[in-house]
């Protein structure tokens, strides 16, 4: 059984650097019935895809009035560092990210007080390790948003 996981997504908006990151879930889905699978891979990628339309056209836009264009840059489906990122969006937070030997849009991300508090939480979570995070952690300002805080 592949158990429901936690995913979570980070966009960078161009011209101007803003930066989303969205929780969403996929649901369980039977390792053995790749139909299932798939499906369940639909359900995250439509979660994300509502999150961050609402972002864009609700937020975003009345912001800011650029053109914007948006790319992936960083994916992580394990855990967060910190409590943070496990707790409700819709607002502004100060995250850690670090890339990972398997190459992008794969990170290892979370929230801590500090560069080496971070790296610390990190040594201490076999999961995250095993996701071979390199040194050293960025730090960078974040919309976050989940998908409990808008309605589908
Ligand atoms: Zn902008």
């Amino acid at each position: 059984m592949g158990a429901q996981i936690k995913i979570f997504r980070l966009f960078s908006y161009q011209p101007c650097g803003h930066e989303l990151l969205v929780r969403v879930v996929r649901p369980a889905a039977p390792n053995a019935d790749q139909g299932a699978l798939d499906a369940a891979d639909d359900v995250a990628d439509s979660a994300t895809e509502h999150l961050s339309t609402w972002w864009e056209q609700r937020r975003l836009q009345t912001q800011c009035p650029h053109q914007h264009t948006s790319n992936l840059v960083a994916e992580m489906q394990e855990e967060p560092v910190g409590e943070d990122l496990l707790g409700s969006g819709g607002r502004q937070l100060g995250i850690w990210t670090a890339r990972t030997e398997y190459g992008a849009p794969w990170m290892v991300l979370g929230t801590a007080a500090t560069e080496a508090e971070f790296w610390q939480q990190v040594q201490d979570d076999p999961d995250l390790l095993h996701l071979g995070p390199l040194e050293p952690a960025e730090r960078r300002q974040v919309h976050f948003l989940t998908d409990e805080d808008v309605e589908r």
